[in-house]
């Protein structure tokens, strides 16, 4: 008697070497949640990216799932789980008029259960896998695969696939190029679907034998279109041509279906079946990539939000925020915090020699070198409002900010961009006010910013271009590198 083992339907990761001893893919926590809140059925081995997606939406073929039910005999009966999730076709022949219509009845109530599954993602990843699974559960084949146009390449592959027995998807790569198969290509690119064990004497003819000796079975190929998302925008909702793109007929790829072995050929009943769940993946897809645009573009809103519409350091919204977050942590950790307020001198003069787009482009060069004195990933540098800004540097004690603030003057200095000829020093110049506190419950970061303020204050009142440290007598003249003055005296300051 022949054993017959029946295993449920697994997703399994393609080895490198694509040898078959693949190995299942494990479930997350939360997508092991997500499956477990789905209904029954085969949909909720979808919840597993199929393939994975780049910046701009597009799948990237390699890493790839597919799903997998194994029955170690030929004989193709799906295994019991299979069979629960969609009920089988019927495709026994009827005399009872009343018995077909029911029969059609059924049918079409399941097409529209399949063509929901696949509305019912904007995961690329997941509208594609469901549609492989839930269509080999309709149509009850052995093999679904969604090849991808390459349009680089020219080259069709594999993005998504079901295979009933795991032998078929690794024997022969399932990928060609159009040169392999010219008039095939062509006749689906024109939006025709093609049925691959037709004995018809007609251009594809030699094609068709070649596909079947590198992929035994017989195929279905349906071409697949790329939709152009729906604009939403009160603009285009009235406009004829976005209607018209909308349904334009650029390809995207083909859904390619081989039947069961016991299965003689593809009714005219099932090509229009396929090419209506086709349809309807068609829309997934473009609204997949749209759900993706958004995201992407909510991001880019995200983080225009936070920077500095000029120099595109951190605004202030980005400064407060940071400060806030670094002050609690650092209070939980009882680590120093360190501020310096940083300000252009006599900007004005500047300004008023040079014109404002020349101080607008001043700004930035001055930002971009201000970038270059702090290094930790946790340092901040802001744009704290007009020529002013604020350097956030946590777990950084008074030495170590002065180092950065000498560290500034340097590479303000490096700059060399000429100052107004009115101006005392020949080059811009930067006045820095230091504070560093341990955050605790008896201070607040607004008297950390208030400290530098006042630093600031005083390095002004000094004569500008030099860092004050608060709570410090001394200021640190930027010219001390230069030797010009004695070195800094860290002594705290005795009130
Ligand atoms: P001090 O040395 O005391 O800081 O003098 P100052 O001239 O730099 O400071 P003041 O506060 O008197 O003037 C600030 C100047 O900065 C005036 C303003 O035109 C200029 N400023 C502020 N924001 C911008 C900006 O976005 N672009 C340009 N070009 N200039 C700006
Ligand atoms: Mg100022
Ligand atoms: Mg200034």
């Amino acid at each position: 008697m022949l054993q017959r083992r029946v295993e449920l339907p697994l997703f399994f990761r393609q080895n490198k070497d694509r040898s078959p001893l693949a190995k299942p893919v494990e479930l997350g926590k939360q997508q092991a949640q997500l499956a477990a809140s789905e209904p029954a059925g085969l949909s909720k081995r979808c919840e597993l990216p199929v393939i994975q997606s780049d910046k701009s939406g597009q799948p990237s073929a390699p890493n790839w799932v597919y799903a997998h039910s194994e029955v170690n005999d030929s004989a193709s009966t799906p295994p019991a789980s299979y069979r629960n999730a969609i009920p089988p076709t019927e495709e026994r022949p009827s005399t009872d008029l009343s018995s077909l219509l029911q029969n059609q009845r059924r049918q079409n109530q399941r097409l529209r259960q399949v063509e929901r599954k696949l509305r019912s993602s904007l995961n690329l990843a997941t509208v594609l896998g469901a549609t492989v699974v839930e269509t080999a559960a309709f149509f009850q084949v052995k093999q679904v695969s969604l090849l991808r146009h390459d349009t680089i390449q020219h080259r069709w592959q594999p993005v998504a696939q079901y295979c009933e027995n795991q032998d078929l998807a690794w024997q022969q790569p399932f990928s060609f190029s159009a040169d392999e198969f010219p008039a095939l290509i062509e006749t689906l690119q024109q939006g025709h679907s093609v049925h691959i064990n037709s004995n018809r004497e007609d251009a594809i003819a030699q094609e068709r034998l070649r596909w079947r000796s590198q992929w035994p079975g017989n195929w279905l190929l349906v071409p697949v279109k790329r939709r152009q998302p729906m604009d939403y925008s009160l603009n285009s909702a009235i406009s004829l041509e976005a209607a018209e793109e909308a349904s334009s007929h650029e390809h995207w790829g083909i859904m390619a279906l081989a039947c069961a072995n016991n299965q003689q050929s593809w009714s005219a009943q099932q090509a229009t079946q396929s090419q209506s769940i086709v349809v309807e993946l068609e829309w997934a897809i473009a609204q997949a990539h749209q759900h993706q645009e958004l995201i992407l573009a909510n991001q880019e809103l995200q983080k225009l939000a936070l920077s500095d519409g000029l120099t595109r350091l951190a605004n202030r919204r980005r400064f407060d925020e940071h400060l806030a977050d670094e002050w609690q942590r650092l209070a939980r950790d009882q680590q120093p915090l360190s501020l310096i307020l940083c300000d252009l001198d006599h900007f004005k003069r500047y300004n008023d020699a040079f014109g404002h787009p020349a101080g607008d482009r001043c700004l930035i060069h001055v930002a971009r070198a201000l970038l270059n004195g702090p290094q930790r990933p946790a340092d901040l540098v802001a744009r704290y409002g007009g020529e002013e800004f604020a350097v956030i540097l946590p777990n950084t004690d008074t030495h170590g900010a002065w180092r950065i603030a000498q560290k500034i003057h340097e590479h303000i200095r490096d700059l060399k961009i000429e100052h107004a000829p009115n101006n005392e020093e020949k080059y811009i110049t930067v006045t820095m006010g230091v504070s560093t506190v341990l955050p605790g419950h008896n201070n607040t970061a607004q008297m950390l910013v208030q400290a530098a303020d006042l630093a600031l204050y005083h390095a002004k009142q000094q004569g500008r271009n030099r860092t004050y440290v608060h709570a410090h007598y001394n200021t640190v003249d930027a010219d001390l590198e230069r030797g010009s003055k004695a070195s800094l005296d860290m002594t705290p300051a005795e009130d």
